[in-house]
């Protein structure tokens, strides 16, 4: 057995701390403008093109991305901080969330330099949606049998099939989709799947609302009929994408959204004990922060080990597992701890609100960017177990 997992004790430096200050004096202001509000996430909408343009004002969004191409060249620790703080605030980020985190290193890495120079500083500002063409009807956890097809034609590509669940592609500009070029190989069933950057406003494209069970409308399916992609669009080797698209994973996996999702429960929680909880309150609550408080090392952890060059996939596929699980039975904690709060708490019909709103949403927590058992499948092979 070969044991390659390593957490690097790595703590936030002190300008983060300066960082979260202007974050938080920021989302305050947006709060106090009316743009959302931090204790009502079923309410509203989760984008906003205007709020998305003034975090990227402020210079938040590509923050690790050269200069050159719109970024700021800041650490994965300062971007840990900002997502942190927009995540507990339930800022209004879905529009430029994406693009930030994963499809604009992918941009960055494979695109041509005529495209990198065009896009990027769009994403930067807040001004364009990306989101991710890899599941279909058929294809999800094993994301390789992908059959949306893409046929060679004069200047570019003909785009035929169906993508699922894919979030956003409503509001989207772009999609990086994985398309099918070739039959896998004998030796390769990973073979013969390219990575393209598709304009969502091309014809024959259709977006079909798909709603939650809260009734949100989060993801679609897209349909593509005699879709074109030009050949610039094509991103790095034809055939070759499995190599790609697991690098984009890596980035999807381990940040603070991957166990925050239903904090606000957590803050309500606080807010009805108060300040003297009974000694029940204050076990569970402090059982419940204590474990919060790991799975937030294991991530900036992980955050470190991205800005040093490292490549944590196994680390990452821990956070997202034991992070997704927590925030999933964060809800059900919260109800049972309760269950025993006095009935004239002032807070109860929010908490109340809240509850049934994070107990509809957490079913997709452990499905959304890889399942529990793939997660662990990747993690048994990372340690050597399989
Ligand atoms: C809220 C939400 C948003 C999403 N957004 C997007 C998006 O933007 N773009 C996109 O491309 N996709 C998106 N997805 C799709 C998501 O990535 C897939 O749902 C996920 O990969 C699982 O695929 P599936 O639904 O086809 O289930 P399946 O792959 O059919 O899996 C069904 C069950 O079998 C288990 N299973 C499958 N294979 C194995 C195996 N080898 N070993 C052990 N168990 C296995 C799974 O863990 C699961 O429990 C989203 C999903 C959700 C819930």
């Amino acid at each position: 057995m070969t044991a390659n997992l390593c957490f690097d004790q790595i703590r936030l430096p002190p300008q983060c701390e300066s960082l979260r200050r202007e974050v938080r004096a920021f989302v305050a202001e947006e709060v106090a403008a009316g743009t959302f509000d931090p204790g009502r996430p079923h309410q509203g909408d989760s984008h906003n093109r205007d709020f998305s343009r003034r975090v990227g004002d402020k210079g938040w969004i590509g923050m690790t991305w050269p200069k050159r191409y719109g970024g700021h060249e800041r650490s994965f620790l300062e971007r840990h901080v900002v997502t942190e703080e927009f995540r507990v605030a339930n800022a209004p980020v879905r529009l430029h969330f994406v693009a930030d985190r994963q499809s604009g290193p992918i941009v960055l890495k494979y695109a041509p330099e005529h495209i990198k120079l065009e896009i990027l500083p769009r994403i930067c500002r807040g001004e364009v949606c990306f989101v991710i063409g890899m599941s279909e009807p058929g294809s999800g956890s094993d994301l390789f049998a992908a059959k949306t097809k893409a046929t060679k034609v004069d200047g570019g590509w003909r785009i035929n099939g169906t993508k699922i669940w894919t979030s956003n592609a409503h509001i989207a500009d772009y999609m990086l989709a994985l398309f099918r070029t070739s039959p896998p190989t004998k030796e390769n069933r990973r073979h013969g799947l390219t990575q393209f950057l598709v304009d969502m406003k091309s014809a024959g494209i259709h977006v079909n609302p798909i709603y939650q069970m809260t009734g949100q409308h989060d993801f679609n399916e897209v349909v593509f009929d005699d879709a074109f992609v030009p050949d610039d669009h094509l991103l790095g080797e034809i055939d070759a994408a499995w190599k790609q698209a697991t690098s984009e994973l890596a980035f999807e996996r381990s940040g603070p959204e991957r166990f925050l999702e239903t904090f606000y429960v957590l803050v309500e929680l606080i807010r009805a004990l108060g300040p003297s909880p009974d000694l029940r309150g204050a076990e569970g609550l402090g059982r419940l922060v204590a474990q919060l408080h790991t799975l937030r090392r294991m991530s900036v952890s992980v955050a470190g080990m991205l800005q040093s060059g490292k490549e944590p996939v196994v680390e990452g596929s821990i956070v997202k597992d034991l992070g997704t699980l927590w925030e999933q039975e964060l809800p059900k904690q919260v109800r049972r701890l309760a269950a025993f709060l006095e009935p004239d708490v002032t807070n109860r019909a929010t908490l109340d609100e809240q509850l049934a709103f994070a107990t509809a949403v957490a079913p997709k927590l452990t499905i959304q960017g890889g399942t529990t058992e793939i997660l662990r499948g990747i993690i048994a092979r990372g340690l050597g177990l399989r």
